[in-house]
């Protein structure tokens, strides 16, 4: 909690200590509520929430009176905390199976997301995760469209301890998704993590890639985990990508990466609405020990530290 805060303090609490800062104000007027609104907005929070927010606060305040600081902080914390949401599912799925044939299968995920946002990066931090908490992990280097991509892998397969799978520059993402689950299987890995490539020349091209890749691993096995990579810098923009992405494949869990770059933590809100799935990693940072699970309650308190 105390790295989070400090990570996140260089840009996100702005949005806390700017909400705090407003509903302090001596008096609660039109104009007061109306610049809440626009923090909100400005920290991406996206409008419905944000309409959702306010005239939730408006209303307690009114009818509970609070007016002491330490009041309107637990107010502001409660209702923030309901807009981010406390139940949902933010476990990232690293469970195998058996298959029919009795035979052990590592779990599988796909990471997936536009080229830039940090998806090869998020990929090694959480193989590095996974292999801290004893599991083994294959690499699979599907981004072939870009060498550096499989390289890049590559290296952080080796930094952590993981075999990277790759293939030939420009040959079939699906055939090397579905050649790193072979080597999985084979291996009895723990978890298989597929790098795909994002980009997004055309909508149906994309469409079709992905799919094609999750079609193929499915062969042998079900996918536990998509991931999809959102950098958190792109605001409104990353929720067009973000949509495009959720037609092409079922996402399951949210990645947003650059949080420590960004003041706009409201995305948070704005992307898990949009898509009806959770955030479940964040990315603070570009090092190795830079991507955390996603808490809610240690978010919200960051914010309004
Ligand atoms: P990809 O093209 O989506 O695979 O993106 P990369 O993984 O190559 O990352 C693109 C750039 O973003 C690299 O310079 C990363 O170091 C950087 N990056 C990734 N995640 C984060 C993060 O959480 N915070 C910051 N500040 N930079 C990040």
């Amino acid at each position: 909690l105390v790295r989070l805060r400090s990570r996140l303090a260089r840009s996100q609490n702005t949005l806390g200590k700017g909400l705090l800062n407003l509903l302090s104000r001596e008096h609660l007027d039109e104009d007061t509520w109306e610049e809440i609104e626009d923090t909100l907005l400005t920290a991406d929070v996206g409008v419905g929430p944000t309409q959702e927010l306010v005239e939730r606060l408006r209303e307690r305040v009114r009818v509970l009176g609070t007016r002491t600081p330490e009041g309107l902080r637990a107010l502001l914390r409660e209702e923030l905390l309901t807009l981010v949401g406390t139940d949902l599912d933010r476990v990232v799925h690293t469970e195998g199976g058996v298959s029919a044939e009795g035979e052990e299968r590592p779990a599988v995920v796909l990471v997936v997301g536009v080229n830039g946002t940090g998806k090869t990066t998020t990929a090694g931090k959480l193989a590095r995760v996974l292999v801290a908490d004893g599991k083994s992990v294959v690499l699979g280097a599907a981004d072939t469209f870009r060498a550096a991509a499989a390289d890049q892998l590559q290296t952080w397969g080796e930094r952590v301890g993981a075999r990277t799978v790759r293939g030939a520059e420009g040959g079939d993402p699906a055939a090397v998704a579905f050649e790193a689950v072979r080597e999985g299987i084979a291996q009895t890995a723990d978890v298989v993590l597929v790098d795909t490539a994002g980009r997004l020349h055309t909508k149906t091209g994309l469409m079709d890639e992905l799919g094609k890749v999750k079609r193929v691993v499915e062969k042998q096995g079900p996918v536990n985990e998509v991931l999809l990579v959102l950098d958190a810098t792109t605001g409104q923009n990353g929720l067009v990508q973000a949509r495009v992405f959720a037609e092409a494949v079922d996402i399951t869990g949210i990645a947003l990466t650059k949080l420590d770059g960004s003041a706009k933590g409201g995305i948070v809100v704005a992307v898990q609405r949009e898509l009806g799935v959770p955030v479940k990693l964040i990315g603070l940072g570009e090092g190795a020990d830079d991507l955390a699970p996603f808490e809610p309650e240690a978010f919200v308190d960051a914010l309004i530290s």
